[in-house]
Order: C-alpha cells, then structure tokens, then sequence
C-alpha cells in the first residue's frame, strides 16, 4: 500500500511541524511556496513556485494525495485550482470567509457569536467618523493579509489619525474598539470528516507588540471557558470545517468575543507536541485524511504547558541549556527583526513547577520574556 501523501500549501514552520508530526504515521509531504528558503523545505520536497501558476500547482497536485496549507492567505482561486483535482482541507469557501477580516466578523455576527465592535472604513473621513463612534480608542486593521499585528495602526485622538499615511486607505479596511481585555484566550478545535469534534484545554496568551510571545495551558479557570468553547466548536460546525482549527477571544470582566479565528494550526497550539496526548499537526492530519481523531488532553492528567517564542534571535547559549521536561524547536530561519524563527514548550505538573521552570529557564538564557 503506498503511503498518503500531504500537499501543503505555505512551506513555513507550520508546514514543517505538521510534516514532523506526519512522518511518525507514513505519511509523506511536498510543499509548495513562491520563496526558495521556506523553511520546510528543510525536512521534505519543496517546490517554488508562484500561487498564480496553474502548470506549477497541477504538477503539485500530481505528487500528493490531499492538499491542506500553512497559509490562510494562498489565493482563493489557486484553492479553487486545486480542489477541482485534489481535495482541500479545509474547504476553499471558509478561506473566503477567514482570508477577511470583515466577511469573518459578520460571519461570527450571523451564527450569534459576538465580535470586537467594528465599522468598515474606505477614507479618512470615515475613520474621523468611526473613531469619534469608538471614542478615540480603537484600531484600524486591514481587512485582509494582516498577521503578528501587521497592518494595524492604534487611534488614540485626532492627532493619531493625521498620522495615518494616504497609501493606507488604498486598501479595505476596518476599525475595531479597543477592548480593555482581562485576558487573551484561544481555543484549538479538530473536526473530522464525520463531524466530531474535539477541543483542546483552553490556551491563555500573551503579546508583545501585536505579536504572540506566551501561550499558557490550561488557562486559569473562568467562568467564561464553557462559552468560549461552545463559540468556537459552534464556528467550526457552521463552517462545516475539516482540520484544525483555532479561534482567539477576548474575555473581559463579564463577556467574551471573538477576536479572529485561524483556519490552520496556530501558534497557540505549539504546547501540544509534547504536551497533548495528540498534538495539533497530528490530528489536523488525522482529520483531513478521514483518520479517527486522537486524544486532546494534557500528555498527563492534571499537567499544564508553557510555550515561549523566540522572535528576532535565539539566546546565546541556545543549544547549551537543557533543562527539565523543556523542549526545543528551531525552524531553520534565518534570524530577523520581529520574526518568529523558533519556540519552547516547558511542562509541568502544577502550577507552581511551571512557574520554577520557567523562571529558571528565562534566568539561565539571560532573557527578558
Ligand atoms: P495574528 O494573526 O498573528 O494573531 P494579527 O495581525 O491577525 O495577528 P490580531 O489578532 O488582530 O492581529 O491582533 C494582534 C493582537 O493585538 C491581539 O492579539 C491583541 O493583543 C491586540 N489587539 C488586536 N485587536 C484588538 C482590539 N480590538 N482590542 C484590544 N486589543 C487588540
Ligand atoms: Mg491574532
């Protein structure tokens, strides 16, 4: 019997990760990115080669058996290319939807999931309008390409919005409330071909300048989590999704909304390698190839996880530190400003271990988390 093959879309450290956790089970992988350094082409077949070219991506679809991505801004019609020859997971229309900030918000708005507050904005005199409504606290986005706070510009009062530069309104945008947040919390949901469903425990997150620098596991309980679960398990039947995937919330005192939602694996969910009985590469996979789903609990009942990124540039001492029940991951990209080029999962059996380590570990690197 020959082996699946998994066509990935996007050759960056998802793709990577999902291949490393794919090769365990026999599966094999073939890339396809416009860069020639994509890091996953590192561990597999890459091939470069523009989203646009259609004798390139059919010579893809050649090699593999199903086509899943790393990306959720491939082009949607180089997904409709590919579905007509391999399937897709997930299906090119929930791109459509989460590929914009917009359509995702109204989306959530129309299945009665509650989001940011938010006016589509096409002109400065617009945004003039929208930031008074939002009173001088909000942030503009725009709708489509954003990621690690990419495209994100924060209105503070007048002053902030003739700062804007004109080439900004070139493209659609939107400007959302700012949200005193208490906390930042994702969660991972896998859905099979069958409809099952199956979430992960609850992730609380941290950043730093719009991009994600900690993810916590379990989050400390609130009374919020069963909600938030049900939002996001409802997001995934409503699309009628296949794969991972991972939506990220705000909670507040008394509510809590979806900020965006990822049709892929995330960053959020870099702890499961080694902290989840079934980590989300391996049952993103199981679940695009009609496989039964794996386990989501901790790796042992009543354990938690930490994942710190490493953005810009590794410590020093690196590969010299080896503690304790903490795990590596590079990616094989070359270090650069604001770049996640790698991550560590610390686990741990309570909550007061997990601080110790973490601590330990942040003082032995001589780093500032
Ligand atoms: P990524 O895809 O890497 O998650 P992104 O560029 O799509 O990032 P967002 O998730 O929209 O960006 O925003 C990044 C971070 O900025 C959020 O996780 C949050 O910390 C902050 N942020 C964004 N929008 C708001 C908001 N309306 N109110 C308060 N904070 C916000
Ligand atoms: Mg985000």
């Amino acid at each position: 019997m020959k082996n699946p093959t998994i066509g990935i879309l996007g050759g960056g450290q998802l793709a990577r990760m999902m291949a490393l956790s794919g090769y365990p089970l026999g599966l094999e992988f073939v890339f396809f990115d416009p860069t020639e350094d994509a890091c996953a082409g590192q561990v597999g077949e890459l091939m470069v080669a523009d989203y646009h070219n259609e004798l390139a991506l059919e010579e893809f679809c050649n090699k593999v058996d199903v086509v899943t991505l790393d990306f959720e801004n491939v082009p949607v019609d180089a997904l409709r290319f590919v579905e007509k020859k391999r399937p897709v997971f997930p299906d090119p229309n929930v791109l459509e939807v989460a590929q914009d900030r917009y359509n995702e918000k109204t989306f959530c708005l129309a299945h009665g999931i509650p989001t940011t507050e938010f006016e589509v904005i096409n002109s400065r005199s617009e945004l003039m309008f929208a930031a008074k409504k939002f009173d001088y606290d909000a942030i503009l986005k725009t709708r489509k390409m954003g990621y690690d706070g990419k495209g994100q510009y924060r209105i503070s009062d007048t002053e902030s919005i003739s700062h804007i530069p004109d080439d900004i309104f070139d493209v659609p945008l939107i400007l959302e409330r700012r949200i005193p947040f208490v906390r930042e919390v994702s969660v991972m949901v896998v859905r099979g071909r069958d409809g099952e469903v199956k979430t992960w425990p609850l992730c609380e997150n941290k950043h730093k300048n719009g991009i994600l620098t900690t993810s916590m596991v379990p989050a400390k309980e609130s009374e919020l989590d069963q909600l938030t679960v049900e939002y996001a398990t409802k997001l995934a039947d409503s699309l009628n999704y296949v794969g991972v995937l991972v939506v990220e919330f705000f909670q507040t005192e008394d509510a809590v909304m979806v900020n965006e939602m990822a049709p892929r694996v995330h960053n959020s969910g870099h702890w499961s390698i080694e902290g989840s009985q079934t980590s989300q590469f391996e049952n993103h996979l199981r679940a695009g190839l009609g496989l039964p789903l794996g386990d989501t609990g901790m790796f042992r009942a009543g354990s938690m996880a930490a994942m710190l990124n490493w953005i810009g540039a590794f410590p020093e001492n690196v590969r010299a530190i080896n503690e304790e029940q903490m795990f590596w991951h590079m990616y094989g990209k070359a270090p650069r400003e604001g770049r996640k080029i790698g991550h560590s999962t610390i686990l741990a059996d309570n909550p007061q271990e997990l601080h110790d380590r973490i601590v330990n570990l942040v003082k032995k690197l001589g780093v500032q988390l």
